[in-house]
Formats: structure tokens, C-alpha cells, sequence
């Protein structure tokens, strides 16, 4: 088993639960229980009276380490583009998850894409889902990720392996753009055929993935609303507010700080809103009313926006509010001291059993006591909006 994370991301709460390590799992010995981070099956032998435990990962180049983006520090990729865009044509809208829906529709028309691997909610029980979609019409008919967590790549090896897909589009929370390229950065040959498969990453900007009790516990039990009564979930474009919007046309809001103790406890050290690793991201920020921001971070992600808007399935024009997303993009600095408080903790942990680490362990320490830190961007309260 890679110590890294089991010491690094799951001992320390920093599990952004994507499921990429479950995925790439060559002896499939990881799974998930309930818990916050997926966990090794234990495997014995009995021999005669006795019982051994077994090394469930013996002879493993540890595959699950070299796919986790919570063990490398991203560079940014930096914005191409930033526009301003609405859904044409079967989605006519500027919802986020609507301009998605289009930019993979028209992807999927000009045979782009051969498949979609996405969050999605379950319509019937309101349950987020991890989904393959194929056709125009799935991608038309998803919902698209609603801020309710699910492990998106469990579906990774039933869109690469069951159904041999070999353009597939993953969209999902900027975490899950991050393991696609981390993934994509390795040099091991078992994961080449991910690699390949994966040609495009939307990110949508987020702020965090809320459990799916919330919607027993809130939205059921405490607001009365029975789950065949929702069409869709959605975040207020400030954050501050979750919104059910109900079949027969009603719309039901609940303040966000009701929901922060369902947020996924790997969201809390989470450095990236604004999907920094993706080749698209979108969301409502810096957008103005009836449109989304859509960031284009590198040039396939280009070709996808470029193609939906030849189609007509996207219109588009620079009308963005650049300094909110800068500020935005500014918390980084925060969240990366926050992070790199984590990582002495870890390094002092080490210290205490290895007496050569207890020199660096100072140096750290001191190092981060004593760099200023920078206040370009606005100090916000922990569940305040974090302009996401
Ligand atoms: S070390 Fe190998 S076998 Fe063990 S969990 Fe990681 S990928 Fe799976
Ligand atoms: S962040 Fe993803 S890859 Fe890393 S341990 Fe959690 S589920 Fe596995
Ligand atoms: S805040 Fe969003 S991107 Fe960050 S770990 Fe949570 S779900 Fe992933």
C-alpha cells in the first residue's frame, strides 16, 4: 500500500474523494465504506491453526499514489481565454452545467468525443451519480453536477475497459481536473490507456462537495420537501445560497451555512476554485446575469469552445468581470500557506521517529513563521462566500 496516502492525504482529512486511486487500483483492492477516503481490503491466509495477514498490494508499482492530485502542487495552467457564455439551441440557457451540456453536445455531434464521464444526480432519488453518457441526447438530458458529492471516477474503467471509449470527456469539480492531469503526467504503461482515452477536462468552479445526507437531513426532514418534488439543485451565483427547484415551477432556498457541516472534510485544504488544472472551466462568477464564465486553459479546450460555437450551440462575447476572478484566483495564496502549514505537520511527524528529518522540521517551521503574509486578496471568514 503507498504510504504516502495513507499518511499524506487520508490520515491528514486531505482526501478530495475523486476515486481515482479505486480506478487505477491494478488488484481492484480499494473501495469505498462509507468513510470520508477510500480504504485497503485486508486479505489473510490460514495455514493449518494459524491465520496470516496477506500483503494485499505485493508486486504493485503503487498506481494509486501516481494518480491522487493530492500529492503534486499544480502550476495553473493560464487562461487562453475568458469569455462570457449562453447555451443554444436544446439547452437555452447561461447556467453553468447548461453551457457544459452544449460545448459536449456539439463536441460529441462533430465526433469530438465518444463519451462522457460525469457527475450527475439521480432523478428519481436525488442521489449524485457518477455516469457514462454516449449519445446527444444523454449528454442533453443529464443534469450535471449538482455540488453533491460522488466519486466520479468510479465509472472511469466501465467507460475505458466495458465500453472501449477512446475520446471521453471527464466533467467534474476542478479536484477531479487535477487527477486527469496527474494521470495524464505519468510515465507508468498500465495507465497509458487512460491517458490516451481522456482527451478533455471541464471543470466547474467550486467552493466544495457537500454529502448526500444533506438532502434527507435538510431538505427532506427539516424543509418538508420529498425528493420526487425536485427537478434540480443549484448554488446561488454568490454561494451564499442553495436553491431546489421543484417540478410544478416553485423554488425552495436554504442559506449555504446550513449545508457546511455536509461539506467533504478534503474540501476544507482545497487550493483550487476556479478548476486551474482543467482544459475548461465555468462558472457563474465574474459573469454577467444570464451567462457563465467559461475559461479556456488550454488549446483542446479551445477546439471544444470553438466547435460548440461554429454550431451555434454557444454564443459568446468578452463581457467578464476579470478582477473578481483574480481575487478569487488571489485566496490561493492563503490556501497554499494553509497547505504548507499541513505539510510541516506531517514533516514533524516524521521528525519525531527520524532524527535527520528534525533539522529540516526547523527550518520549515521557521521559514513559515516568519514569511509575511501577502494581502492582496480579502480576508473572508471561513463560511463566508469565497466569490466562487
Ligand atoms: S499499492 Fe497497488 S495494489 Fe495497493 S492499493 Fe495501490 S494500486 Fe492498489
Ligand atoms: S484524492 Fe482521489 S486519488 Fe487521492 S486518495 Fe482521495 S480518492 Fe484516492
Ligand atoms: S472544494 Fe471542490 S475541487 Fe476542492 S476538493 Fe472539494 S470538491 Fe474538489
Amino acid at each position: 500500500m503507498s504510504k504516502r496516502l495513507e499518511l499524506e492525504i487520508w490520515s491528514q482529512d486531505n482526501c478530495a474523494g475523486c476515486g481515482l486511486c479505486v480506478a487505477a487500483c491494478s488488484k481492484q483492492v480499494l473501495y469505498w465504506n462509507g468513510g470520508n477516503h477510500p480504504v485497503l481490503e485486508k486479505r489473510s491466509k490460514t495455514v493449518g491453526y494459524t491465520q496470516g495477514t496477506l500483503d494485499s498490494c505485493s508486486f504493485c508499482q503503487v498506481f494509486c499514489e501516481d494518480v491522487c492530485p493530492r500529492l503534486e502542487r499544480w502550476t495553473p495552467f493560464e487562461p487562453l481565454k475568458i469569455l462570457a457564455a449562453q447555451a443554444h439551441g436544446p439547452v437555452k440557457s447561461g447556467a453553468p452545467n447548461d453551457v457544459i451540456r452544449s460545448i459536449l453536445a456539439a463536441g460529441r455531434s462533430a465526433g469530438l468525443l465518444d463519451g462522457v464521464v460525469m457527475l450527475d444526480l439521480d432523478p428519481w432519488d436525488l442521489k449524485p451519480v457518477a455516469r457514462v453518457v454516449s449519445t446527444v441526447e444523454e449528454i442533453v438530458d443529464s443534469v450535471g453536477p449538482q455540488y453533491l458529492w460522488a466519486p466520479i471516477f468510479d465509472v472511469l474503467n466501465a467507460a475505458v475497459y466495458d465500453r472501449a471509449m477512446e475520446n471521453i470527456a471527464v466533467v467534474g469539480t476542478p479536484c477531479a481536473a487535477q487527477a486527469v492531469r496527474r494521470i495524464k503526467a505519468s510515465p507508468k504503461t498500465h495507465l497509458k490507456k487512460y491517458q490516451e482515452a481522456i482527451r478533455l477536462s471541464i471543470a466547474v468552479f467550486c467552493t466544495g462537495a457537500y454529502r448526500p445526507e444533506l438532502i434527507d437531513e435538510i431538505l427532506v426532514k427539516r424543509m418538508g420537501i420529498s425528493r420526487d418534488q425536485v427537478k434540480r439543485l443549484e448554488v446561488s451565483a454568490d454561494h451564499e445560497q442553495m436553491r431546489a427547484l421543484l417540478w410544478d415551477g416553485e423554488e425552495h432556498t436554504l442559506p449555504r451555512q446550513l449545508a457546511e457541516s455536509y461539506t467533504l472534510t478534503g474540501c476544507g485544504s482545497c487550493n483550487d476554485y476556479l478548476g486551474e488544472s482543467a482544459d475548461l472551466a465555468v462558472g457563474t462568477l465574474g459573469a454577467p446575469e444570464g451567462s457563465s464564465t467559461v475559461i479556456i486553459r488550454t488549446h483542446v479546450g479551445e477546439v471544444f469552445a470553438r466547435n460548440a460555437v461554429q454550431m451555434n450551440l454557444l454564443a459568446t462575447s468578452l463581457d467578464v468581470d476579470t478582477a473578481i476572478l483574480e481575487t478569487a484566483a488571489g485566496e490561493k495564496d492563503r490556501r497554499q500557506r494553509a497547505q504548507a502549514f499541513k505539510d510541516l505537520q506531517i514533516l514533524m511527524l516524521d521528525a519525531l521517529a527520524d532524527p535527520v528529518q528534525r533539522g529540516e522540521a526547523i527550518k520549515q517551521f521557521t521559514r513559515l513563521y516568519r514569511t509575511p503574509t501577502r494581502s492582496t486578496a480579502p480576508e473572508r471568514s471561513r463560511n463566508s462566500c469565497t466569490g466562487c
